[in-house]
């Protein structure tokens, strides 16, 4: 005889400050959420250094250690936290079918969203060895560390116009790394950066490597025209070529944007399948932080503990 398929009333998929916040406020409401935690246990939080800007820790936290501390909270009360990645789900029929490690097969009632997105790197082996040592993919959240120094850009959208203001507030000089001779980003962003004495746009400009053994000390770019190559002395690098949401699983099942964002509706978590609830990055490309994350996934909490609740 077949075993039983595990049933469960709230699926949480993925680990980083949507998830876990939902894991705190559904186990809290009696749910006994079960979370797969994905191939990044903790989320994009595990690559971040010092974590400066989240409410409640006065003096900082590591990354890693700020995401053992959502890991403990949600255990506490008795999330049941797997290390496994969901790799498939029927969302066609409720109790959704859902496949963990190609392998393993339950049965959920509800399902969270919370895989997150991955910033785009350039691929580049210097990038990843000094990655968290001066690289960095989030501005918001490393430039403050760079302050009065001179700092370095890859990207021509609206993402690295934003983040080349933002650090041109804080920093000395910021050199912007364009590949082509033009912005991809809107107008007004276009201008806010063009019109930016501390911002210098270098075009047609591709990164050779970062330099630095221990921590970033500069960059080595080169011209595509030309092919003349120059190191840019800067002390922080930030890579700002674009997200991309981890939302594979879900085309075709659940609406999405073009660039593969999950679409809530307004105010809400809920997805075009009752039932599905999607927060944190998968969700959100325009705001991308630990606090907004953790926002909406105890939205999400909610917003499934009123499904069940409506569904008795
Ligand atoms: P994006 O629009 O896809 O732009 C990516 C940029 O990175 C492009 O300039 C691209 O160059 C460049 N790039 C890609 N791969 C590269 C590589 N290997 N080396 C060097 N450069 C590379 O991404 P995004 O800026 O993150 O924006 C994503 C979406 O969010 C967009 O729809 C954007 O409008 C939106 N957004 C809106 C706001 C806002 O309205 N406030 C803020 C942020 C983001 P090419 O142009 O040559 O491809």
């Amino acid at each position: 005889m077949d075993k039983e398929i595990e049933k469960i009333k709230v699926l949480i998929i993925g680990s980083g400050p949507a998830g876990y916040t939902a894991a705190i406020y559904a186990s809290r409401a009696g749910l006994s959420p079960v979370m797969y935690t994905g191939v990044q246990p903790g989320g994009q939080l595990t690559i971040t250094n010092d974590v400066e800007n989240y409410p409640g820790y006065p003096d900082g936290v590591m990354g890693p250690q700020m995401m053992e501390d959502f890991r403990k909270q949600a255990e506490r009360f008795g999330t049941d936290v797997r290390y496994g990645v969901v790799t498939d789900i029927d969302a066609g029929n409720r109790p959704f079918k859902v496949t963990v490690d190609e392998g393993k097969t339950l049965l959920a009632e509800t399902v969270i969203i919370s895989t997150g997105a991955s910033a785009k790197w350039l691929g580049i082996e210097s990038e990843t060895r000094l990655n968290g040592k001066g690289v960095s993919a989030c501005a918001v959240c490393d430039g403050f560390f760079f302050r009065g120094k001179d700092v370095a850009i890859v990207g021509g959208g609206d993402t690295a116009c934003e983040e080349a203001s933002y650090l041109a507030n804080i920093c000395n000089k910021v050199y912007m790394l364009v590949r082509r001779d033009e912005l991809r980003a809107s107008q007004i962003m276009q201008n806010r950066v063009m019109k930016n004495p501390k911002i210098e746009i270098l075009w047609n400009h591709e990164t050779v490597e970062v330099l630095g053994d221990e921590e970033v000390s500069g960059a080595k770019v080169k011209d595509r025209i030309t092919g003349e190559e120059k190191d840019l002395a800067v002390e922080a690098f930030f890579v700002a070529i674009g997200h991309q949401p981890n939302t594979a699983i879900f085309e075709n099942q659940i609406d999405m944007d073009e660039n593969g964002y999950i679409l809530t509706q307004p105010d809400s978590t809920k997805t075009n399948v009752p039932g599905v609830f999607a927060c944190g990055d998968a969700q959100d490309h325009e705001y991308r932080q630990a606090v907004t994350a953790a926002g909406t996934g105890c939205m999400a909490a909610l917003d499934a503990e009123r499904f069940l609740t409506s569904q008795e």
